[in-house]
């Protein structure tokens, strides 16, 4: 109890501090551990084409399966992964894994599917970047219009040469989208000397559609802006029929979230690839 008490004190300096920084370089060393003992695993949520609901792509999402804690989110250990430089390994591990699993479902005959990956910030910094998306491209054979790379307005603002990369990634010829889109402060300017293809309108609008007047407002702006720019759009966290009625109306071409399926473990995925659709139950 005088941790609970010092939770409600303010201090510059508290036990918790020592306590966090033990805890994160726990969780570091948990981390190396999982890339070599095969713990990290891929879950993967459907995109759905919202004019006839064709499942059009996924997006791989990382879990980390811990022997104490289960299935830890990536919110738990990408800030450490991202910190202590793990993450451009991992992300390599992610991204082929990712390829791997879009190729395999084009050989077992369902139709091409866009593989959407996340980078994160520190990767983009990284000019091993392109390398790393070229060597998986080549070494896996998947057709690089098939990948998707998913980059936050956050990660493109932060770094000095983004728009470099972003280029140099496009060469590749993947496809380049822009995640959690108006969490961020990008003036629309910026958008139109990026080459991007693709912006995903953050769950945090979408969740108050269609009765919060100020996240309808902004979401009909996004789309008009993705309109004008022709960029693709997605929106993120659908979760009620509702949501989806209006995103349809306001033609917003794709969409994911809970309410056509959670990520799940590929196998888990079978009947969705087999039937092509999803369907409201
Ligand atoms: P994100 O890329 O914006 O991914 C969307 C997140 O929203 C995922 O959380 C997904 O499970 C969740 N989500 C999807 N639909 C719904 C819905 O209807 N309702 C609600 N409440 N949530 C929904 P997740 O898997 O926990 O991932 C969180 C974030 O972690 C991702 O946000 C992404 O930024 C990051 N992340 C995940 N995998 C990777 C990875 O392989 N590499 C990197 N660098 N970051 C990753
Ligand atoms: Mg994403
Ligand atoms: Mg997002
Ligand atoms: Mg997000």
């Amino acid at each position: 109890d005088a941790k609970l008490r010092g939770r409600n004190r303010f201090a510059f300096y508290s036990p918790d501090m020592a306590e966090r920084a033990h805890e994160r370089m726990a969780m570091e060393q948990g981390l190396m551990q999982a890339l070599a003992t095969d713990a990290l695993r891929v879950h993967y949520q459907p995109v759905i084409s919202l004019a006839d609901g064709q499942l059009v792509g996924m997006e791989a999402l990382l879990r980390w399966q811990h022997p104490e804690l289960g299935l830890v989110p990536p919110a738990r250990f990408i800030p450490v992964a991202e910190e202590s430089g793990l993450i451009d390994r991992i992300g390599v591990w992610v991204l082929r894994q990712a390829c791997q699993q879009a190729l395999s479902w084009q050989r077992a005959g369902h139709r091409p599917l866009r593989i959407a990956v996340n980078v994160s910030v520190r990767q983009l910094a990284q000019d091993h970047l392109v390398e790393h998306v070229a060597a998986v491209l080549a070494e896996t054979g998947l057709p690089p219009q098939c990948l998707e790379l998913e980059i936050t307005e956050t990660a493109i603002q932060s770094i000095e040469h983004s728009r470099e990369r972003l280029r140099q990634l496009k060469a590749l010829g993947v496809m380049l989208a822009i995640d959690d889109f108006g969490t961020g402060f990008s003036s629309l300017s910026l958008l139109k000397h990026l080459p991007i293809d693709r912006i995903k309108i953050d769950r945090s609008f979408v969740t108050g559609l269609p009765g919060d007047s100020n996240d309808a407002a902004i979401t009909l702006a996004i789309v008009a802006l993705a309109r004008s720019l022709k960029l693709a759009l997605t929106a993120e966290g659908i979760e009620s029929p509702e949501q989806l009625e209006f995103l349809r109306r306001h033609d917003v071409a794709d969409a994911q979230g809970y309410l056509f399926s959670r990520p799940q473990p590929a196998p888990a995925l079978e009947p969705l690839l087999l039937h092509g659709h999803w369907q409201p139950t």
